[in-house]
């Protein structure tokens, strides 16, 4: 089958490989849709985000991951399984169910997560498995069957949506909520939606790319603030006085991190999405009062079907994020566009194996 392998760093490309065998407890997926996300081109340039932001630290990656967790389609007539033939969405990671993470309802935190379009979990293989892909197992009791009115792109980008739903959970957005979101990529869009969803009256948006900002207004942003031309916590603390319960930091530099907690109210949440290894330096003044800073990782089983109902009912859009869409064959292009972005006018990247 045809899969985007990525052998080594900086070595992407579709290529044919064996089809991967079934576990017991998984079902084939044909995959109609895939998303790229900025991790796939973080683990192209050799990072591994998923280490840093599960485990706390750096791992290399194994060669020959075929990327993809961003996925959608139907499950294979050749499956034994009451999902047979249907139209789903694939939760794309395996927790261990026995770790006192999950044990205590934080299996987004599991060590031993199997994750798909990852290297992580898998021990010593030829290949890994990934969403970029003709066809890619999945674990049955994780793909979830999708209502006729939602496409194979809105279920793909449900991962996504998760994301931003486990962050606004985690900062306990509350009804009537002031929320800012630094960095409006589709992560930054998904949590502003999320804290929308959770009842926030008013939710800004902080990027220095106009696409990026655009789509926020038509996703639902009370403003969008163009970072560059202005001090954007500046007009942010004049539009609401300063006086935001929660901030967002999806960009994660230091001087993003000192913004979003120099906004906060007294009481508020400042949640950090993307870390790495960079230190910082924070006054605690500025955490009193009860300010706190907390960091936020992928996301609860639970909060996938309830991503699920929150895109099928409307409450959250994920349409107007797709800019561009590839035939699998051409995934190398595709990653292109993505790393030129701004000159591209792309925002979410669409790869399709069947076409
Ligand atoms: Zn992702
Ligand atoms: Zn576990």
């Amino acid at each position: 089958m045809l899969a985007a392998l990525l052998r080594a760093p900086l070595d992407l490309q579709a290529k044919r490989i064996p089809s991967f065998a079934l576990e017991p407890d998984q079902v084939m997926i044909q995959v109609v849709a895939c998303g790229i996300c900025g991790s796939d081109l973080r683990y192209y340039h050799g990072e591994n985000p998923w280490a840093l932001h599960t485990l706390g630290k750096p791992l290399p990656n194994p060669p020959n991951i075929v990327l993809g967790h961003e996925f959608a389609g139907t499950v294979s007539g050749n499956t034994i399984s009451p999902l047979r033939g249907k139209r789903v969405a694939v939760l794309c990671f395996k927790t261990c169910g026995r770790c006192d993470q999950c044990r205590s309802g934080r299996e987004n935190l599991c060590k031993n997560t199997m994750h798909l379009g990852h290297g992580a979990g898998w021990g010593k293989r030829r290949y890994y498995p990934g969403g970029m892909a003709e066809q890619c197992p999945a674990w049955e009791h994780l793909c979830f069957a999708i209502p006729d009115h939602m496409s194979f792109d809105e279920a793909a980008l449900l991962d996504v949506v998760g994301v931003g739903v486990h962050a606004a959970r985690v900062a306990a957005v509350a009804p009537g909520a002031s929320v800012a979101v630094y960095g409006a990529g589709p992560i930054g869009n998904a949590i502003m939606q999320a804290s929308k969803a959770m009842g926030a009256s008013k939710v800004f948006v902080v990027d220095t790319y106009d696409v990026a900002l655009e789509i926020a207004r038509l996703c639902g942003a009370t403003g969008a603030v163009k970072a560059d031309s202005t001090d954007a916590a500046q007009s942010l603390r004049e539009v609401n006085r300063g006086n935001f319960q929660v901030v967002f930091d999806t960009v994660g530099t230091a001087e993003t991190l000192r913004n979003c907690i120099g906004l906060l109210a007294e009481g508020g949440t400042a949640v950090l999405m993307a870390v790495h290894d960079l230190e910082f330096a924070v006054n605690s003044l500025d955490l009193g009062s009860e300010r706190s800073l907390r960091t936020s990782c992928n996301f609860r089983i639970e909060e996938y079907p309830l991503s699920i109902a929150l895109v099928s009912s409307g409450q959250i859009d994920v349409r107007p994020w797709i800019t561009h869409r590839f035939p699998l064959k051409k995934v190398s292009e595709a990653f292109e566009t993505a790393f030129h972005k701004e000159e591209n006018g792309a925002f979410k990247i669409m790869i399709y194996p069947d076409s």
